[in-house]
């Protein structure tokens, strides 16, 4: 950063201020995590110099000797922590995983069922506003509207009557454990490919404290960044290796060109972390803190979808206030809280106004909290929500935010030099 600040002052000033950002700020976007120093290193490095077209021996550019040693470690590494007989770490995000693998298994024309994005899905499983909507023919699933959680029964049912050549299972907004085997036994009914994108829950999974879907998936793909706390990436993994060939194919050259070497560093740094003991303690306090606040904001009068969480993140539900995800969104950032809107299971508001706030625990886990500083979240936001009136009140919460960041400090070793 000293060296950005003398040549380009302009840039250094902005990285440095969204530093600042991070550092004054509760990250409870349940999406975004903070890595380590050292994927921050691999990423900053000469990597991003290099073409690499291929796989590690099999390359279409010179000079690749250093490049295969770190893709093989990323590939060997990713293939441990899940359990995997095939990994591809080269997809440039999760959006670009699920892409690879609809082009190695679907045609133009194909049905594919997924979760409605309104319930919890990604835009990538059949939303019209995107490729997997565009060139299949979508049915989607939801969760029930009595328990808000999955309903394997109807998944069955709808399964039975559209026939997808592809069931995918894996959500953006869902608080509850998936039962890979239950859709395992659907897709077998129907003769479907079952995929599971794990993006969120990706470092659960690799803890072992969520159920690995690998054994009963044909492919599962994830991102990088998420409970995994690696770069901004995406994974494709399979249990099988003849598959794991074609889906290779359709990441090169089927979808992508040189891969990001600095990116696959990056994930290689951070699946060796992942496989440390440490990163287990981590993940099972990400999940207790999100519990933890789950519960708090239960006892201050709000409804949690679905009554709670297993995992990472919750969804609040604040009709029971009276209160629409947009106003909610705006509140707690006006306390230096980042959050997002989210629709709730059979929302009457609209994607961008929403009737919920989704909150997760990954990144303040990182930095240290622990389930007294996310009870003591849910006071703030609940103090916020409920009287969004009273400035006094703000004021109460900025100062109890700045003081948990105080005590939390993030990337303390990253000194922010001033531009010339
Ligand atoms: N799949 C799921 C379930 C996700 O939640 C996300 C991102 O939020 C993605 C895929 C897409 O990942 P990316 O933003 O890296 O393309």
């Amino acid at each position: 950063l000293d060296f950005l600040a003398q040549t380009d002052p302009t840039v250094a000033d902005l990285i440095n201020s969204e530093l600042q950002r991070q550092r004054d700020h509760l990250e409870l976007i349940a999406s975004e995590n903070f890595t380590s120093a050292a994927v921050l290193a691999a990423q900053g490095s000469v990597l991003t110099n290099k073409y690499a077209e291929g796989l590690p021996g099999k390359r279409y550019y010179g000079g690749c000797e250093y490049i295969d040693g770190v893709e093989q470690l990323a590939i060997d590494r990713a293939k441990q922590l899940f359990g995997a007989a095939h990994a591809n770490v080269q997809p440039h995000s999760g959006a670009q995983a699920n892409f690879a693998v609809f082009l190695t298994l679907l045609e133009p024309g194909d049905t594919i069922m997924g979760m409605d994005l309104s319930h919890g899905g990604h835009l990538t499983h059949g939303s019209p506003v995107n490729v997997s909507g565009k060139w299949f023919k979508v049915c989607h699933y939801g969760v029930s509207q009595e328990t808000e959680k999955l309903d394997y029964d109807q998944i069955r049912e709808l399964a039975r009557q559209h026939r997808p050549k592809l069931l995918i299972c894996g959500y953006s907004a869902y608080p509850r454990i998936i039962d890979f085997e239950k859709f395992r036994s659907i897709a077998d009914e129907i003769g479907a490919y079952l995929l599971a994108d794990i993006a969120h829950i990706a470092g659960l999974i690799a803890s072992g404290l969520h159920p690995n879907p690998i054994p009963y998936c044909d492919v599962v793909t994830t991102t990088t960044h998420k409970t995994l706390r690696g770069p901004r990436g995406g994974l494709i993994l399979t249990r099988d290796a003849e598959l794991g060939k074609k889906l290779d194919k359709s990441v090169f050259p089927g979808s992508q060109g040189g891969p990001l070497e600095h990116v696959i560093a990056g994930k290689a740094v951070a699946f060796g972390e992942a496989l440390k003991p440490e990163f287990k303690t981590y993940s099972a306090q990400v999940i207790e803190n999100a519990r933890a606040l789950a519960t708090q904001l239960q006892s201050r009068g709000f409804k949690i979808v679905s009554g709670g969480t297993d995992n990472h993140l919750m969804l609040v539900d604040l009709r029971s206030i009276g209160m629409t995800g947009k106003q909610a969104d705006q509140l707690v950032s006006g306390v230096n809280i980042t959050a997002n809107k989210n629709t709730v299971p059979f929302d009457p508001e609209s994607p961008f106004v929403t009737s919920g706030l989704r909150l997760g625990s990954p990144a303040m886990t990182t930095r240290g909290m622990g389930t007294a500083e996310f009870t003591a979240i849910g006071n703030i936001i609940a103090d916020r929500l409920l009287r969004p009136e009273d400035e006094s009140i703000a004021q109460a919460c900025r100062q109890c935010v700045a003081d948990l960041c105080d005590r939390f400090p993030l990337y303390p070793h990253l000194n922010i030099p001033v531009p010339a």
